[in-house]
């Protein structure tokens, strides 16, 4: 590594130390169990502001998406948009906000008590900086396992 790469690292570590303080907060969430505006399919949303988060999209965070998959390593299955096996790890990589992480987590724990949920989608929310509607399929009942 470079002289000048450590010196971004130490600088980047340094700064999220400094921003682990800070905590993302539910604004507003809700339960869609029929079809809805936005899918068919029963889905939970969740308004999620970032605060100083919004500033640290997963590229930054030194550590954080080796210690991400090495906790859920079924995380290297999920697609995203890319619609193929690494293709979330392959946004971890070039960067992608929290919110959009939240939504995988979802999806993935989800998928560890066998739903076989993959349907998700993150948004920001026009006008205020940092708030984002997170949204995943949630199976309709448990029983539906
Ligand atoms: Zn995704």
């Amino acid at each position: 590594m470079s002289q000048l790469s450590d010196q971004k690292h130490n600088i980047d570590a340094q700064a999220f130390c400094e921003v682990t303080t800070s905590q993302m907060h539910v604004i507003d969430r809700g339960v869609y169990r029929g079809p809805h505006l936005y899918s068919l399919t029963p889905m939970i949303r969740i308004k999620l502001d970032l605060g100083t988060l919004e500033e640290w999209p997963s590229n930054r965070l030194p550590g954080f998406t080796e210690r991400l998959l090495s906790l859920l390593p079924g995380l290297h299955e999920h697609g995203c948009s890319f619609h193929e096996r690494g293709g979330f790890v392959h946004r971890l990589e070039e960067g992608t906000w929290l919110g959009h992480v939240a939504e995988h987590i979802a999806l993935e724990l989800q998928t560890l008590i066998g739903a076989r949920v993959t349907r998700g989608k993150t948004r920001s929310v026009k006008g205020e900086a940092g708030v984002y509607n997170v949204m995943f399929a949630i199976v309709k009942r448990m029983w539906d396992l």
